[in-house]
């Protein structure tokens, strides 16, 4: 049997069927939760976005009060045994920030992810559209995608990058590496977490996000990571959470997690 967790660590990147491609109740995530021996978990849902932008990927905005309604109920009936927050997985795409103001002031949110899953009007983490990358001259691609990822930084309106060399998922890596550099200084500079993010184990890529060089990187930076199994399944809470961990610790980074969108450290 696999040891249970350190006790005080949460899972802040996690889904619910409400975005239309998870499945279980967020009580059972939440037992999930509880069974590993995690402090808490944190549910950041694919957030409301414009009509207009990746429409079947996410909640609709009329049914945010939903998902904020069924967070809280989980959070009721766990009291006592498991922290239970509220966030969202928003998108940074330019010219969507003040809608995506408005949904972040609509609620009392505890963490929000900023996350590039789109350059231009190509969503890259899509299977369905993967063989754009042979198009691409890959060092071409990270220089845009990072330039985005300097965008959601600069926006203020995330407390954490989600999965940050996202492009690589289906194995088209960073050869150059400097736009990703330059985006860790400008995420240090804004005060801004990384989503350490366990789901690219289970992709193609087979290495967690970010990189290991990144993970190095980012610590040296001072950066603290957010632990995240991107589950959207129960089985996937606090997936391989030990490995992660030891990622970070190995280049002396620091784990934190957010309530009230505030850093709480220790975690
Ligand atoms: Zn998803
Ligand atoms: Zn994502």
């Amino acid at each position: 049997m696999t040891p249970l967790l350190p006790p005080h660590l949460f899972d802040s990147h996690l889904h619910t069927p409400l975005c239309g491609h998870a499945t279980g109740h967020p009580r059972e995530y939440a037992q999930a939760a509880l069974d590993l021996g995690l402090a808490g978990l944190c549910f950041t849902d694919h957030m409301p976005m414009p009509a207009w932008y990746d429409a079947p990927w996410r909640m609709k905005r009329k049914q945010l009060g939903e998902y904020v309604r069924t967070v809280q109920e989980v959070q009721r009936e766990f009291e006592g045994r498991l922290s239970v927050r509220l966030g969202l997985e928003a998108d940074f795409h330019p010219g969507t920030e003040a809608y995506v103001r408005e949904v972040l002031e609509a609620h009392p949110w505890d963490y929000v992810i900023g996350s590039v899953h789109y350059i231009g009007a190509w969503g890259f983490d899509n299977p369905e559209f993967v063989d754009e990358y042979e198009r691409r001259d890959l060092t071409d691609l990270y220089r845009e995608y990072y330039a985005l990822v300097e965008g959601a930084a600069h926006s203020n309106l995330f407390d954490a990058i989600g999965h940050l060399d996202l492009p690589k998922k289906f194995g088209h890596t960073d050869q150059d590496g400097m736009a990703a550099l330059h985006a860790l200084d400008v995420i240090a500079a804004q005060g801004v977490s990384l989503d350490f993010n366990t789901a690219g184990w289970r992709k193609p890529v087979a290495e967690a996000y970010p990189a290991p060089d990144l993970v190095r990187a980012a610590a040296t930076r001072g950066i603290p990571f957010v632990l995240g199994s991107d589950a959207h399944t129960p089985g996937e809470v606090g997936w391989r959470f030990h490995d992660a961990l030891k990622e970070i610790h190995d280049v002396g980074g620091a784990v934190v997690a957010y309530a009230g969108r505030e850093r709480l450290s220790g975690n």
